[in-house]
């Protein structure tokens, strides 16, 4: 947090009144900042106003010089815990005088409407949630100006009680009170309620028949010790619980939700009990009590007492702690961490109704924990991953959006309709991104209705009048196909964004970059300029356009597609480029080999692609890692898994092919020597350091041929830590200015910002 005192301050005429404009950017609305700022001018006896701004908010405040001093003082100090203070500027006016203080209506032209992130229930809320002789003593649905849910309620804007999912509930006197009175935490407070008016919890059993017990919630916990899974809706969507520790109730949730390996999310209620099985560091601790109470993938540790089920063979489990009162209900003593996974079948959208969800979770869920308060807005949790060199998000959803992404600038209305896979949608207007929850993979029909909800609902919220649209270049995408439509719909332009420029755009308009940069983007599956398929990128490009300075070197990839999810198809590619036949049918079996090695003979669906991401694949082949990824990227996290927490002993070799016009990454002798060590426990950490060791070498020429020094990291590669850490230790060693994320995911949920970005700027 930066104080600023301006330039421009002069000492007050008056010896003892003196006023100052007091300008605070950071996430400032929609948290109770305005009233927080009244309470504390009553506290402090200063006189004058606030008002909201776009992205600020304005306090003009009076008081003899020792007091306002001390009034600015403590506004960070004091501030409501889910307000973020990015700056505060301090601009001394002379003298003006005013009667008492008061908050001002904001002026409306040129204002963004905001609607508030859903928030963590807060210290002040659960100090009442856990006193007996509170009113609201084990209340589930307990909240206050800073904390409780607020976008997964709403049904339109401004934001207010009834334009949201309480409008059924009629406040009583009690509560009332509390939200009209201005020295009250409940202020205002637009989801305030009570066990006498607000929205109630039950339990029902596996046929939506309610139990009827003196308290649900001990009953749902004798249930979790008993072993039984119970559907729990919660803020965002539906999760389904089981007792972490319990190995069997962890198979039975395993075998009953059926398809994938994909590893669950635990929850505990104590910092302590989550030391029990997983490492955290301070950071750490930060992030999961933050008030957006994320996900935060932690390393777990060895011989824990949490079912080996819930992490299925990878190093990191999803940790996070209860972020409604609710949730905490669902804990005591002897419940030390409950398996806690979203409700819903592979990649489809998350379960959000009631009745809806009891249809679909029917033979998965033993029991129901429902509540009355609808979900308007499912939102997934949001999950971020512990680095060295910070956190870094994999999903940014429940808890950070709709909070915007400051581009900076006057930018027109635009879209961006994002990728395929981990799709989430953006909206720039004025000075700022937003971007929707993720909505995931487009290629089931639920998800494709909740992606044009989703649309339909941020154009409406915020008002957005787009003059373009912008999506990717792959003809087949869903979101490419509406962005078409929509574009001719509403006669607007259409712009169509390379997908792994998009990926650099991004990183771009989170840092407010135009001017050129090299980006190395290491990713899955894009479609190429050229019709290959790329994914190990180096581009140079500022918000105009994007030239391809390098890339590593084209495999073919027999059966297309399905080289993402079957590894030996990259493998068997790369290895017959140095082995037998003779040899690969030794090792992969004479059927599967001879047709592979059949169809690249014969060019029969063998596409070329520069991915890395298949790259990943083909050494978690040869090294037994991984052989299918029954849920994305898999086979790439598992081989990463079998790298993480080693030493890299040896890098691997690679040709670097430096043309006038182009660098590529020949990675063959690499995998020739892989071949070789696929048996060695070192070989998947050697593999990682190769790779960052070409993609740096291949950096640095290009770099050095342009006159570039600032480098742009993303793509969904760079999920992989292991080889972040590895890439980044050598950038900056050599005095590069490394640009990443901070505020998105470096995979495709952030495609849709570069999108936008782009049309933004060259519209
Ligand atoms: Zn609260
Ligand atoms: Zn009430
Ligand atoms: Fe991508």
């Amino acid at each position: 947090m930066l104080l600023y005192i301006s330039a421009m301050a002069k000492t007050p005429k008056c010896k003892d009144l003196s006023t100052a404009e007091i300008t605070i950017t950071g996430t400032v609305q929609g948290v109770g900042f305005r009233p927080f700022i009244h309470r504390l001018a009553e506290k402090y006896a200063v006189s004058g106003t606030v008002i909201n701004r776009t992205g600020s908010v304005l306090v003009t405040a009076a008081a003899p010089k020792k007091r306002l001093d001390a009034f600015i003082k403590a506004i960070p100090k004091e501030k409501p815990p889910p307000a973020q203070i990015s700056a505060i500027s301090v601009k001394f006016i002379g003298t003006r005088r005013f009667k008492g203080f008061s908050i001002e209506k904001s002026s409306g032209s040129g204002e963004i409407k905001q609607i508030p992130p859903d928030l963590c229930v807060c210290p002040d809320c659960l100090l009442e949630f856990n006193d007996k002789n509170d009113r609201r003593y084990h209340y589930p649905f307990i909240n206050c100006t800073n904390c409780g849910p607020r976008f997964t309620i709403i049904k339109d804007t401004p934001y207010d009680r009834s334009k949201t999912s309480m409008k059924h509930f009629k406040m009583c006197p009690d509560c009332e009170k509390e939200y009209r009175d201005i020295s009250n935490r409940r202020y205002h407070a637009e989801p305030n309620a009570c066990p006498k008016c607000g929205p109630k919890a039950w339990l029902a059993d596996k046929n939506g028949k309610k139990i009827t017990v003196k308290d649900p919630f001990s009953r749902a916990r004798e249930l979790l010790k008993q072993g039984r899974i119970i559907a729990v809706k919660g803020l965002g969507g539906f999760h389904l619980a089981v007792n972490a520790s319990d190995e069997k109730a962890v198979q039975n949730l395993k075998v009953r939700k059926k398809r994938s390996n994909k590893p669950f999310a635990v929850m505990a209620d104590t910092i302590k009990k989550i030391r029990t099985f997983a490492h955290v560091t301070p950071d750490d601790i930060k992030l999961l009590q933050s008030s957006a109470a994320p996900v935060v993938l932690l390393p777990l540790r060895k011989n824990s007492a949490i079912a080996k089920d819930v992490a299925l063979g990878l190093k990191h489990a999803g940790v996070f702690m209860p972020y409604t009162p609710l949730h905490y209900l669902l804990f005591d003593r002897e419940i030390k961490a409950l398996v806690m996974t979203s409700a819903n079948m592979a990649e489809e959208p998350i379960q959000h109704d009631n009745s809806e969800a009891m249809g679909a979770l029917a033979g998965i869920a033993d029991y129901y924990l429902l509540h009355d308060r609808d979900i308007l807005i499912p939102a997934d949790d949001s999950v971020l991953k512990h680095s060295d060199v910070g956190p870094v998000f994999i999903r940014r959803s429940r808890g950070y959006v709709p909070g915007p992404v400051i581009i900076g600038g006057k930018n027109p209305d635009v879209i961006g309709t994002g990728a395929l896979m981990k799709n989430s949608v953006c909206f720039i207007k004025g000075n700022r991104a937003i971007m929707s929850q993720h909505i995931g993979d487009l290629e089931n029909a639920k998800a494709e209705k909740y992606f044009e909800e989703t649309i339909g609902n941020f154009v409406k919220f915020y008002g957005i009048k787009p003059r373009a649209v912008a999506c990717d270049k792959h003809p087949d995408y869903i979101s490419t196909r509406f962005a078409e439509s929509f574009a001719a719909r509403k006669k607007i332009k259409l712009f169509m964004v390379q997908h792994h420029y998009s990926h650099m755009l991004s990183v771009m308009a989170e840092k407010g970059l135009k001017s050129k940069a090299l980006g190395i983007i290491l990713d899955g599956t894009g479609y190429g300029d050229d019709g290959n398929i790329w994914g190990g990128e180096f581009l140079i490009g500022d918000v105009k356009g994007f030239e391809r300075a390098g890339h590593f070197k084209y495999i073919k990839l027999p059966g297309g597609d399905l080289a993402s999810t079957e590894t030996d198809r990259s493998a068997i590619s790369i290895l017959s480029g140095f082995l037998t036949d003779g040899e690969i049918i030794a090792e992969y079996g004479a059927e599967r080999a001879k047709a592979l090695l059949q169809a690249l003979k014969l060019n029969i669906n063998t596409p070329r692609s520069s991915s890395v991401g298949r790259l990943f694949d083909a050494a978690a082949s040869i090294t037994g890692t991984c052989s299918l990824s029954t849920y994305d990227a898999e086979a790439p996290m598992r081989f990463e898994a079998a790298a993480f927490d080693r030493k890299a002993s040896k890098s691997y070799g690679y040709i670097i092919n430096n043309s006038a016009d182009s660098v590529e990454i020949d990675m063959q002798p690499a995998f020739s020597q892989l071949w070789q060590d696929r048996t060695r426990a070192m070989a998947p950490v050697n593999f990682h350091l190769t790779i960052a060791n070409a993609a740096y070498e291949a950096a640095e020429l290009i770099s050095k041929k342009m006159a570039i020094k600032d480098i742009i990291l993303s793509g969904g590669v760079f999920q992989n830590t292991v080889l972040l850490e590895m890439i980044l230790k050598r950038l900056k060693k050599a005095g590069f200015n490394v640009l990443m994320h901070e505020k998105l995911p470096p995979n495709d949920g952030s495609i849709a910002l570069g999108q936008a970005y782009y049309a933004a700027n060259n519209i």
